[in-house]
């Protein structure tokens, strides 16, 4: 078995060389959609960027994950509502849906609108579904209810929340992209460069964008941020199209997508 990412798999374009004499203003460490963002924003405001990837662009989380799309936090709304107080849960929820669309801006044909489905494995989080239903609906939020499931979905799970304005993503094209407008906005990409201090970088301000890899960048949090498990997989492409659309639970930890070309992207947690 291959633990290759299939979407890295994908062929890619060259990316445009920037290169500059001297230190940079800032030196950006991980090439994942998080560096790569930060790279486009800070070259975009005027600003001499380097950014170091220890292996390709993508080729940690960003090209390697379920490629869901959503709206909202990892909480369920209500959670949210609960910890932060309506108004800010609220704001939060709508930030998350203009970033959806700048997203599916930036992403151009590595995003599917596809809606999503919210299912829940049983009666408990069925209960909890119609909560977070009822709690997104009486703030404005666009949500349907679903009780009838097509198959294969129907004597499984007993309801769904549906999302309309969700999609799913391939996630390696859309951060190669990302890498690329950085490129074109003049920040210099070094791949398979794995920084190991941030003084070798020469920058007065360095970004760790790491993500939870062990980097001996973060200083004192360092000890503090360690990957957790999580996992996807695809399959080879079905005949059959099965799902139309993404679905997640969080009883079952588990998610899943059929791609255009008819793979089956599970994954869990
Ligand atoms: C299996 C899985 C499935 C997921 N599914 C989804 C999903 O469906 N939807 C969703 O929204 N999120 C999902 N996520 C979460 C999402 O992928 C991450 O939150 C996101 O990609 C993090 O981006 P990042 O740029 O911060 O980190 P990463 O993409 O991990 O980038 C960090 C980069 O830093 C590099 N690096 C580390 N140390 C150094 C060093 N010393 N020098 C140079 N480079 C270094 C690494 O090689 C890596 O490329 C999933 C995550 C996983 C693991």
């Amino acid at each position: 078995m291959t633990t290759r990412s299939y979407w890295l798999d994908e062929a890619r374009d060259p990316l445009p060389r920037a290169r500059f004499h001297g230190a940079p203003d800032v030196a950006v460490v991980g090439g994942g959609v998080t560096g790569c963002s930060c790279a486009v924003a800070l070259a975009e405001a005027g600003l001499k960027v380097r950014l170091y990837e220890a292996r390709e662009i993508g080729g940690g989380a960003s090209g390697r994950n379920g490629g869901f799309a959503l709206r909202g936090g990892a909480a369920a709304y209500p959670v949210m509502v609960e910890s932060i107080g309506r108004e800010r849960a609220a704001s939060l929820w709508r930030w998350t849906e203009r970033e959806l669309l700048e997203l599916a801006g930036v992403a151009g044909d590595a995003f599917r609108p596809t809606s999503s489905l919210r299912i829940a494995a049983d009666d408990e989080e069925r209960a909890e579904l119609e909560q977070e239903y009822e709690a997104l609906r009486s703030d404005g939020f666009d949500v349907e209810w679903r009780d009838e499931l097509p198959a294969p979905l129907r004597d499984r799970y007993p309801a769904a929340l549906f999302h309309p304005a969700d999609g799913v993503l391939q996630p390696a094209r859309v951060v190669r992209r990302l890498a690329a407008r950085a490129a074109a906005t003049g920040v210099e990409i070094h791949e398979h460069t794995r920084v190991t201090s941030t003084e070798e970088t020469a920058a007065e301000t360095v970004v760790v964008a790491t993500d939870g890899y062990p980097s001996g960048l973060a200083g004192e949090l360092e000890g503090l941020i360690v990957p957790t498990r999580g996992q996807v997989i695809a399959t080879e492409p079905i005949p059959e199209r099965f799902f139309a659309i993404p679905h997640y639970g969080r009883h079952g930890y588990d998610y899943w997508h059929q791609t255009e070309d008819g793979r089956i992207v599970a994954g869990g947690f």
